[in-house]
Parts: C-alpha cells; sequence; structure tokens
C-alpha cells in the first residue's frame, strides 16, 4: 500500500516532533551531537534543493503565464482589466495578511535561536527611504539576465521573464518554438519540484527533529495560533472581500457565484493545486457564470498561473511571523518590500501544492530572513495550502465575472 505525500508528511513532522523529544533525554551526549549534525546536513539538502529549483521554477512559470497571452486589441482590452483586478485583489490580501499578523501579534514574546548561524550574516535594511528603496530597485533589476539568474537575483529575473514573455506575444507564431521550448521547461521543473517533494518528508523529519531538540517547544503554539489566524483571514478575504468586489464591480451576487464555483472550489481544497483545478474552473465560469469562453479562457488559465491571492496572503504574513519569532521589528519600508516580493512571489508560484514554500524564500530573504526559517512553516503547510488555493482559484474565476461585465459594458457604449 502506498502512502499519499500528504500523509507521510504528516508521520515525518510527527515522529520527527518524538525524535526530537527523545534527543532532549540525552543532553551533553555524543549521541545529541552526533544526531543534530545528521539532521542539520539532512535538512540543508532538502533546503538546498528547494533554493535551487527556485530562480528556474519562477522564471518558466512567469515565462508561460505571459506568453498564454494573445496580442490584438480587444484582447488588450482583456488583459489590462485583467491585470487591475489582479493587481487590487492582490494588494488587498497582502495588507490583510499584515494586519491581522500585527493585530493578532501572532509569534511575538519568543524569541528562538534556532537561526543564531543564519542571522549572524543578517544585515538589516533599516537605513533603506523610499527614495534609495527606488535606485537600489533600479540598479538592480535593469540588469544583465544571466548576471541575474547566477547571483539568484530573482526581482531581475521576474522582470525579464516578463518582457520576454510580452515580446512572445507580440511575436505571434513567429516564436511558436520557443512558447514550446518554454512550456516543456516549465514542465521539467514541475517535474523537479515533484521529486524534491518526494524528499520532503526526509526535509521535514530533520527539521522537526532538530527544531524540538535544540528550541524551547513554545513555538509549537506560537505555530497553531499562526495557522489558526492567516486560514481565518485567507477565508475572510474569500467570503468578505472577493464577494464585496464581485458584487461591486462584476454585478453579480456571491450566492449564485458560490452555487455556479462549488465544484471547482471543493476540487481546488482537495487537490491544492490551481493548475490541476483550472479545467473545471473554465467549466463553471463558463458553463455556470456565463462568461464568455473568449474571455474565460483567457482569465482563467492566466490567473491559474499567475494570480494568486491566497498565496500572497500568506507569503506576507509567514514573513512578519518569522521576524516576530526572531524578535525583529520590520520597518515600514521592510514591510513594503515584504509586500512587492510577496506580490512577486505569488506571481512565480506555480499552481501546484506547497509551490508557495518554494518562493517563501525569496520574501523571506528580501529583508535579510534565513531561508532556512521555512523549516517551521512546512509541517503546516499542506493544510495552509487547501484553503489558500481555493482563494486563489475563487478569485480567478471572480475576475473572469468582472472582466465579462467590463468588456460586455464598454462593447455595448462603443
Ligand atoms: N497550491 C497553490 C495553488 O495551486 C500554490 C501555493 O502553494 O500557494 O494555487
Amino acid at each position: 500500500m502506498t502512502m499519499s505525500l500528504n500523509t507521510q508528511i504528516l508521520i515525518a513532522a510527527i515522529l520527527g516532533v518524538a525524535f526530537g523529544f527523545l534527543l532532549n533525554q540525552f543532553p551533553d551526549t555524543q549521541f545529541l551531537d552526533g544526531s543534530i549534525y545528521t539532521l542539520s546536513i539532512a535538512s540543508s539538502i532538502f533546503i538546498g534543493l528547494l533554493k535551487m529549483l527556485l530562480v528556474p521554477l519562477i522564471f518558466s512559470s512567469i515565462l508561460v503565464g505571459v506568453s498564454n497571452l494573445e496580442a490584438g486589441s480587444q484582447l488588450s482590452r482583456v488583459w489590462k482589466i485583467t491585470l487591475a483586478c489582479c493587481v487590487t485583489t492582490t494588494t488587498l490580501a497582502l495588507i490583510l495578511g499584515l494586519a491581522s499578523t500585527h493585530f493578532f501579534h501572532v509569534g511575538q514574546g519568543v524569541d528562538i535561536d534556532l537561526f543564531k548561524d543564519a542571522m549572524s550574516q543578517h544585515k538589516s535594511p533599516d537605513s533603506l527611504t523610499p527614495s534609495s528603496f527606488l535606485t537600489n530597485f533600479i540598479q538592480n533589476t535593469l540588469i544583465n539576465p544571466f548576471k541575474a539568474f547566477s547571483d539568484g537575483n530573482v526581482l531581475a529575473v521576474v522582470l525579464f521573464a516578463l518582457l520576454l514573455g510580452l515580446a512572445l506575444v507580440q511575436g505571434g507564431e513567429r516564436f511558436n518554438s520557443i512558447k514550446q521550448l518554454a512550456r516543456q521547461f516549465f514542465d521539467i521543473m514541475m517535474m523537479l519540484v515533484g521529486w524534491v517533494m518526494k524528499v520532503a518528508p526526509i526535509g521535514i523529519f530533520a527539521l522537526m527533529a532538530k527544531l524540538i531538540a535544540t528550541e524551547d517547544i513554545s513555538i509549537l503554539s506560537r505555530l497553531a495560533e499562526f495557522a489558526i489566524v492567516v486560514t481565518g483571514t485567507t477565508i475572510f478575504h474569500g467570503v468578505v472581500v472577493l464577494p464585496l468586489l464581485l458584487w461591486i464591480f462584476g454585478k453579480m451576487d456571491p450566492i449564485t457565484f458560490f452555487k455556479g464555483t462549488r465544484a471547482a472550489l471543493i476540487t481546488a481544497f482537495a487537490t491544492s493545486s490551481s493548475s490541476a483545478t483550472m479545467p473545471l474552473s473554465l467549466k463553471c465560469t463558463q458553463e455556470n457564470l456565463g462568461v464568455r469562453p473568449q474571455i474565460a479562457g483567457f482569465v482563467v488559465p492566466f490567473g491559474s498561473q499567475l494570480n494568486m491571492d491566497g498565496t500572497a496572503l500568506y507569503e506576507a504574513a509567514a514573513a512578519l511571523f518569522i521576524a516576530n519569532l526572531m524578535g525583529l521589528e520590520l520597518s515600514i519600508t521592510q514591510q513594503i518590500i515584504v509586500c512587492l516580493t510577496a506580490m512577486i512571489a505569488s506571481l512565480g508560484a506555480p499552481g501546484i501544492p506547497s509551490a508557495g514554500m518554494v518562493t517563501m524564500i525569496m520574501v523571506l530573504q528580501s529583508v535579510g530572513l534565513p531561508a532556512e526559517a521555512i523549516a517551521i512553516l512546512l509541517p503546516i503547510d499542506r493544510i495552509l495550502d487547501t484553503v489558500r488555493t481555493v482563494v486563489n482559484v475563487q478569485g480567478d474565476m471572480m475576475i473572469s465575472v468582472v472582466v465579462d461585465r467590463h468588456t460586455r459594458d464598454m462593447e455595448s457604449s462603443s
């Protein structure tokens, strides 16, 4: 009998916690030192593999997402409205994520030193003012893409991927083979992520055991608090914010929307994958919500790749939570940086289970937090992924309705 990856991860986390408690019974022994050493190697391999995939994954995901667009004036209107909706809903999600973490003081009051080594190199970008941020931004993003790739400069890679994607769209049929190459490269990256996730149970076992053996276990209750706050906030975004926007801008009542999209939402919950749910989202949007096929056919696939409110909300809240756990207070500028990177990270996350975890690394690093900190979040990630994927998928279908409505209005008034 083969166990699903979900179950394996859960069992690994429980065994890791148990092993960590066992290690606590042998303070100052060679057994403890040897075990911590082995656990550190295993966890570094896992985190290293995730870091290795980050840049090529984000690059190919954005390239494929943008190159699915089609040129033409009608479509240019469609994608302008789509983009405006995506940016608006994601921004609201980010604000909600930060605000709720602040409001509930999630993670405050403990000062863990699990990441002491990583944090010893921590450079706080406190002196960053908005104008120096802009200068930094320009200097760091408009650079040779090959340098950006080798330096792991995600922002520059994202910008290059966006430009390249737009050029592919403009070029049309001429660049079909490159489009196909990009698609295949993306598929290969997804395959590699799948392989890394196969060793996730070992990585999670090692990370949890090390966490318990070297840390104050009060962190577990903080983690539960964080899970509750993030899930509650994500549900609020899905049940209040998005339906309100749908009602105002799409002139559709939420009941009709939820009834029509129920199948897709449940599938998103069960699969934790916007991509896997996409065919069903498309069907629900066209057949049950009455969105014209040419609109749904563009907005839903585009959104399933690039529009992820739930992921953005989660990543912003998680970065703040980690900073709180470490007793660091992020300045306003740093929080803006977190929001911008979380937005980009949600763009770059493909619609597969736990993809947000890979791109989470860039959000943490943007404000000098160690990538290793995702160790704390990984054990609860698969549970949180269910709800955030529902909201990701909901956003795509909701935006389709709004775009459909507005392009109909424009057509009838022109
Ligand atoms: N699982 C999410 C999705 O498919 C992505 C994520 O991990 O946040 O939408």
